[in-house]
């Protein structure tokens, strides 16, 4: 059988173009793409010719079983998005799956990751974090998340778009405190690439002042709650903790 090539591509610089990716795009049979058109432009600069199909969140379903009788034809396929790795706030989870399940080999061809990148400069910790990709577009669903994450420990990472950026920060000042260190990575790899850390109440501020900081293309690394916020799970252990001393022998 075929191979589903999962393949990344830049998040703004071509030059992130993997030799890699371009000789899987090349050779494989297919290429399903999130949008034909945009692809298009991509795989001209590097002079691919491989047919393009699109696939995305709107048709995936459809498109499965189609391609899975390829792939068990034994051809190959690549699956990319508009830009950086498939399935990463981006189409072609339910595709993998069903590979997955049918017993296709799934490879990755890993590349640029707009998530990664930004964490890789935002200076807060990176031994454990969490990818939360976007907030809700309405504030209510939106607050109601933060809050939820209000008292994780590991640094957490949103996608957000430049035109909520400002609310989107205004949220995570009050819900999140104003002292709550955050990174902006702006325009990552492009001309006008801004990587800045400030807390969340000066980040507020600075972006509301600065209207060029509510363009492009943004990811917001969010430092964690410090650990002595106790939370749920420490209080679990508490009920726990009180519940065995009563078997401990009294003294
Ligand atoms: N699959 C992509 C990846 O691997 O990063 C993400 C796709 S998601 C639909 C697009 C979002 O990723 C943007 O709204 C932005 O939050 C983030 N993003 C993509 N490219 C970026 C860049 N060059 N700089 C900063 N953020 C970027």
């Amino acid at each position: 059988t075929g191979v589903l090539y999962v393949v990344a591509t830049p998040i703004g610089n071509l030059d992130d173009m993997s030799q890699r990716a371009r000789t899987v795009l090349q050779q494989v049979s297919l290429i399903a793409a999130e949008d034909t058109r945009h692809s298009a432009r991509l795989l001209q600069h590097f002079d691919i010719g491989t047919h393009c199909q699109a696939l995305h969140d709107h048709n995936e379903q459809l498109q499965i079983d189609g391609l899975l009788a390829r792939l068990a034809a034994g051809e190959s396929i690549a699956l990319i998005s508009d830009a950086g790795t498939p399935l990463i706030s981006d189409p072609g989870y339910r595709l993998v799956a069903a590979a997955q399940a049918a017993g296709m080999a799934v490879s990755p061809v890993p590349g640029a990751c707009a998530a990664v990148a930004a964490l890789s400069a935002a200076g807060l910790p990176s031994d454990r974090f969490v990818f939360e990709g976007f907030l809700a577009a309405k504030s209510a669903a939106r607050r109601s998340r933060l809050e939820a994450l209000a008292a994780e420990p590991r640094t957490l990472m949103f996608y957000e778009a430049p035109h909520r950026i400002v609310e989107c920060l205004r949220d995570m000042t009050e819900i999140l405190g104003p002292e709550r260190r955050i990174t902006l990575a702006r325009e990552l790899t492009k001309t006008f690439e801004t990587i800045r850390q400030l807390p969340a109440a000066q980040m507020l501020a600075w972006v509301e002042s600065d209207t060029n900081q509510q363009r492009g293309e943004i990811v917001l690394v969010v430092e964690g709650a410090p650990e002595s916020n106790r939370e749920a799970g420490d209080v679990e252990a508490d009920v726990m903790l009180g519940r065995l001393l009563k078997y401990l022998p009294v003294k």
